[in-house]
């Protein structure tokens, strides 16, 4: 059983002390293949660190994160647009827009997210997708970019049902990580509903832990307890929900 964490930011400094600890423990239970968001350029390094330790294993995607748009976004823009243009990654992610925290940079966080879909299509790589109180928001950008060369991931997707069918008519699956296990979670009521085939697995750790590690650090070895949570859900067996589900993340990211 190989299982596939699409959305895990394993540079953290939540990782400063035992991140090989943990690294190796996921792998020993069968998660194999990280794919690593980018939040901003600060961070860039301890990234490209994480794939020269473990480079068949850890895979980069390059993109500024809609919370952290901030006066200085243009620059980091150019950042995000010559590391696309110098290397390989396999996402352009995570992007969006995010009005919970603030909406100060709002037109900002829709300004960058505009360009970083032009790159991801310049490029043919999938984007990975931030929403926080802005599903409409959202919609309206890829109403306007949506085709054949727009796809990717709709990041710890958290809507109703009809969000979920939406987000699949753009080409995107949908992140489903510890919101899952959660009892006021609601997507575990309706997810039955979509088939499997447009599923990805995600931690999002350190944030996010599922049941019963909630409210404690998350690790990609907790992504079990998301496994776990679907099979209950869809009645199929783990192992047949961790194919499916990893075949997906190769359809997306192309590894
Ligand atoms: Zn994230």
């Amino acid at each position: 059983m190989i299982l596939t964490d699409t959305h895990t930011h394993l540079y953290s400094e939540a990782f400063e002390k035992d991140r090989d600890e943990v690294i190796k423990k996921a792998m020993e239970l069968g998660v194999e293949r990280f794919f690593i968001p980018s939040i901003d350029s600060t961070y860039t390094q301890a990234m490209l660190g994480l794939e020269q330790a473990y480079p068949n294993h850890m895979f980069l995607m390059m993109g500024l994160h809609p919370t952290h748009v901030k006066e200085n976004f243009k620059k980091e823009l150019q950042h995000v647009e010559r590391l696309l243009d110098e290397r390989k990654f396999y996402a352009v992610g995570e992007i969006g827009i995010d009005l919970y925290w603030d909406r100060t940079f709002f037109k900002a966080q829709q300004e960058a997210f505009r360009f970083q879909i032009q790159l991801a299509k310049k490029h043919n790589l999938p984007i990975v997708i931030h929403s926080r109180e802005s599903f409409d928001e959202i919609f309206e950008i890829l109403e306007e970019e949506k085709g054949e060369d727009l796809f990717g991931i709709f990041h710890c997707f958290t809507g109703t049902l009809e969000q979920a069918k939406r987000a699949i008519s753009f080409n995107m699956k949908l992140g489903i990580g510890g919101v899952v296990t959660f009892k006021n979670g609601k997507i575990d009521m309706f997810l039955d509903q979509i088939d499997l085939e447009h599923i990805v697995l995600e931690t999002d750790s350190p944030y996010l832990a599922p049941v019963p590690y909630r409210g404690k650090r998350n690790e990609s070895a907790y992504l079990l307890n998301v496994l776990k949570r679907l099979s209950e859900i869809y009645g199929k067996d783990e192992r047949e929900i961790a194919q499916i589900t990893t075949k997906n993340s190769k359809t997306i990211f192309g590894i």
